[in-house]
């Protein structure tokens, strides 16, 4: 009864907004924005309408992440709430204070990096507000006439794009973005976007906690944004081969090191690079598939890239339907012949 009397306050405030206005989560981490939320804030602008961003976290992190949000372009406004129990923002305790935000505010679209913990965060708040969610859209198109929203979304791991319609009687949008589907949104120094404390709402029986966040460190680049990714496959053989054998080429090209669903599960690579529909979907300028065969579970994280090199001893691997340089030879000759050239 209560989620049906907000839904029934909002369509009351909304029904004859002309305008979009887009309320962004812009999620942090270490103290930087993180680069999905910088796609995310490029799709909402593409709605025509006000782009309000909206930061939580624990009072010492948001300080820092507020003077960045408000350089940020096509930033309207910045709203934020601090409290220590945002310090690791838990879907289920972010969740309230998102509801009463917009159960009282103008938005008409809520819009966010399609994270893991966005992925729980924003339909867990649609179906509070009884309205649907639309998840990892890749492009969008908003009609103010009519006051819908128009967005495809890739299904079936990427072999068939949906094309979904948010019609004028859902009075919030809510969708979450892929990422390499859409610029990072630039900075602007001189710019000073107006922005407004919102008191937290303490969750105090959350039914989770934040345990512990285990982050593998690494020099190179973050596999979801690097330019250049080198990826390994089964036939590396082991933790060993895969690092002494990749490596050497990352280093070389200053890449990041992704890896197929076989070589995580084998143990040569940690879970954080996994590329494919389970795990991260990127899309560099260039990416090196060695000795991966290329199975659609796989394409389904890379076959945006750029420029796609394989690298596989078998002619007919599926990997060289997509691949744009295709070299069938062992990968343990090509690679160091490879490294040797680039190095000279
Ligand atoms: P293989 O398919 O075994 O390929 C190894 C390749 O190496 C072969 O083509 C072989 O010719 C080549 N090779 C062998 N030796 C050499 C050599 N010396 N030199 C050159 N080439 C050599 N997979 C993912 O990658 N990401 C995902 O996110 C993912 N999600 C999945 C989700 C579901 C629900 C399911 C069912 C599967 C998923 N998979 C995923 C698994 C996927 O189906 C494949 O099993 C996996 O991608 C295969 O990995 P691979 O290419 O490394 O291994």
């Amino acid at each position: 009864a209560r989620s049906l009397l907000l839904t029934r306050n909002i369509y009351r405030t909304y029904a004859t907004a002309a305008r979009p206005h887009a309320l962004v989560l812009l999620e942090h981490r270490d103290g930087a924005i993180e680069a999905g939320s910088l796609s995310a804030l490029t799709a909402a602008q593409q709605l025509g309408g006000e782009v309000t961003g909206l930061v939580v976290g624990a009072p010492e992190q948001v300080e820092g992440i507020l003077s960045k949000a408000k350089k940020l372009k096509g930033l309207t406004a910045v709203l934020h709430s601090s409290s220590p129990q945002y310090s690791h923002p838990l879907p289920e305790v972010v969740s309230p204070l998102l509801e009463k935000l917009l159960s009282s505010s103008p938005f008409t679209h809520v819009v966010s990096a399609h994270s893991s913990s966005a992925k729980s965060l924003l339909p867990r708040v649609a179906a509070r507000l009884d309205v649907p969610a639309v998840s990892d859209i890749t492009s969008l198109e908003h009609d103010t006439s009519s006051n819908s929203t128009t967005f495809t979304r890739p299904i079936y791991a990427g072999n068939a794009i949906a094309t979904v319609r948010a019609s004028s009687s859902i009075p919030i949008k809510f969708f979450t973005v892929r990422s390499t589907a859409f610029k990072a949104a630039a900075t602007d120094d001189s710019a000073d976007v107006n922005a407004t404390a919102v008191d937290p709402l303490e969750v105090p029986d959350s039914p989770t906690q934040h345990v512990k966040t285990e982050i593998t460190k690494s020099d190179r680049p973050d596999l979801g944004v690097a330019s250049r990714v080198v990826s390994g496959g089964r036939a590396l053989k082991n933790a060993e081969t895969f690092k002494s054998t990749l490596e050497p080429l990352a280093d070389a090209l200053g890449a990041a090191i992704g890896a197929s669903r076989a070589a995580v599960d084998a143990g040569y690579a940690d879970n954080s690079l996994q590329v494919g529909q389970t795990g991260k979907v990127v899309a560099p300028e260039l990416y090196m598939a060695i000795g991966i065969s290329g199975a659609i579970q796989h394409l389904a994280g890379m076959k945006d890239s750029k420029l796609i090199v394989a690298i596989n001893k078998d002619a007919d691997a599926p990997i060289f339907q997509v691949a744009d340089v295709g070299l069938v030879a062992d990968l343990y000759e090509a690679v160091p012949e490879l490294v040797n050239k680039l190095k000279a």
